[in-house]
Order: structure tokens, then sequence, then C-alpha cells
């Protein structure tokens, strides 16, 4: 097992991605700790419609501990709590997996100013706001990692005014946060996913679902558990000289000029 014995935040544990990165830390032994505004796991429209098990009981049927801790990743209060209830319960915190995202459709003229700042404050301030609160505790980690989720979306235009700004943000902060901490043996690292199934898909048409999977040169659709791949490998001691990058996981979206 790759992450024996380590402690894991994942923010937005409770769905889609983030649950899927919760399992496969803790199959490699890692303790969970399950951020989310939500226990309940969001049955989608096209994607986990039959999810119920919360991702805490998913976890204990695979004999691994995890605690949830309900918090919004937007709220400093909350997320120094998040933090504070993790020391508590198992004594320090090695990995923190930012994943907590929301997506609005609209464009420059159809989008409320509260909702732009809805959208910056949970794909991005929040992650300034984890990542204040955890690096002391990462610092007395014998292998500290920050993994930030981002997007195709990141490099991209297309995925609104405040979608894809916020996650080309979230490559950047990386960076920057890379460089802060690479003294202290901290890695950072950004995962930029392609069409995943989750219920975050649910505001496409059934054509655009279609048109996402011929958009995918590989012949399938990406799985929460893809991601959660990917997390365990900058998690694990194989990625211990690796910090500052910005790793698509799209199935070879990006790969084409279309
Ligand atoms: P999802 O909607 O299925 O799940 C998101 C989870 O985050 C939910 O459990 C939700 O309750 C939680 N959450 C939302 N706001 C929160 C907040 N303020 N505080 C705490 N938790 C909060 O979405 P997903 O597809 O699993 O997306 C996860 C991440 O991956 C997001 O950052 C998203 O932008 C990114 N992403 C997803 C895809 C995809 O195709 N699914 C592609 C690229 C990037």
């Amino acid at each position: 097992m790759k992450l024996e014995s380590r402690v894991a935040i994942v923010t937005g544990g409770s769905s889609g991605i983030g649950r899927g990165i919760s399992i496969e830390l803790a199959r490699e032994g890692a303790r969970v700790v399950v951020c989310d505004l939500v226990e309940r796991p969001k049955p989608g429209k096209y994607h986990d419609q039959d999810v119920t098990t919360p991702t805490v009981a998913a976890l204990n049927e695979i004999g691994s501990e995890g605690l949830f801790v309900q918090a919004d990743v937007s709220d400093e209060t909350a997320v120094n709590r998040l933090v504070d209830q993790t020391l508590e319960t198992f004594g320090g915190l090695d990995i923190l997996v930012n994943n907590a995202g929301i997506f609005a459709l609209g464009d420059s003229q159809t989008t409320p100013v509260e909702t732009w700042d809805r959208i910056m404050g949970v794909n991005l301030r929040a992650l300034f706001l984890t990542t204040r609160a955890a690096v002391p505790h990462l610092k007395a980690s014998r292998a500290g990692r920050i993994i930030n989720i981002a997007s195709v979306h990141a490099f991209h235009g297309g995925g609104g005014p405040a979608y894809a700004p916020a996650k080309a943000g979230v490559v950047n902060l990386t960076r920057d946060t890379a460089v802060e901490l690479a003294s202290h043996g901290i890695t950072a690292n950004t995962i930029c996913p392609g069409y995943i199934e989750t219920p975050i898909q649910d505001y496409l048409t059934e054509d655009q679902v279609a048109e996402a999977l011929e958009k995918t040169p590989l012949p399938r659709l990406g799985l929460p558990k893809d991601i959660g791949r990917a997390c365990v490998f900058f998690a694990s001691d194989d990625a211990e000289w690796i910090t500052g990058t910005a790793l698509p996981v799209d199935g070879g979206w990006l790969a084409p000029i279309w």
C-alpha cells in the first residue's frame, strides 16, 4: 500500500470525483477526512444515479477509517474547524486534496455577479483558505502533499466567465504554492480532468454528453477513479520530486486541435 498511515482531507468528498478520490486514497491505506456541504451523495441525471452510501461508510466497507466534516470550503471559520477536527481525530495531516467545485451555465451577459463571486469563492478562493490552514501541519509531515483539481477548462475559453478563469487560477495558485513550500519538502500539483461521469454534468443535454464522448480520443468517458488513481500517484513517494505541474487526466481531450 502506497499511503499507509497517511491522513488526507478531500473536499467535496461526498459525491462524484471527490468520492472516487477518497476511495482510491483509502484503498492505498490513507485515513480520509471527507469534507462537504452535505454527507449524502448527490444522485446525477446521467451518472451515479444509484449511489446512496455516504463516502465514509464506503471507506469503512473497504476496511478503512474515515471522518465526515460538514464544511463550506469558502468559509474561513469552517475551513479552520475542518483542519482542527482532522488533527483532533487523526493526529496529523499529510495530504490535502482541494476538489470541491461548482459550475453554472452563463456568459458575460447572463451570469449574475453573485454567481460569479460564488464560483470564484468555491473554486479558487477556497484553495487559499484550505492551504493556509493546512500548511503548518503539512510541514510537520514526512510527505506533505497538496493536490488541486482544476479542469481542461483551465487552458481554453468556453467554460464560462467564472469557471474557466477560476480553474486557470487554480493552476497558477498551485505553481505558486509549489514554489513557496518546496523547501519544506511539500509538493503541490494540479490535476485537470476532462469529462468525468459525475452529477456535475446534469446541466448537459443527452446530445452534449454524446458529443463529449466523441471528443474524447480514448473510447470511454472518464470515471472518478481515473482522477483518484492520479491523486494516489501525486500523494505517493513515487511523485516526491514532482511539484508545480498540471496533469490533464482527460482521455486525450486536450491532445488534438479540434
Ligand atoms: P459534483 O457536483 O459531482 O460533486 C462536487 C461535490 O462538491 C459535491 O458533493 C458538493 O456537495 C461539494 N461541494 C460543492 N460546493 C462545496 C462547498 N462550498 N464546500 C464543500 N463542498 C462543496 O462535481 P464533480 O464532477 O465531482 O467535480 C469535482 C471537481 O472536479 C470540481 O472542482 C470540478 O470543477 C472538477 N471537474 C469536474 C469535471 C467533470 O467532468 N466531472 C471535469 C473537470 C473538472
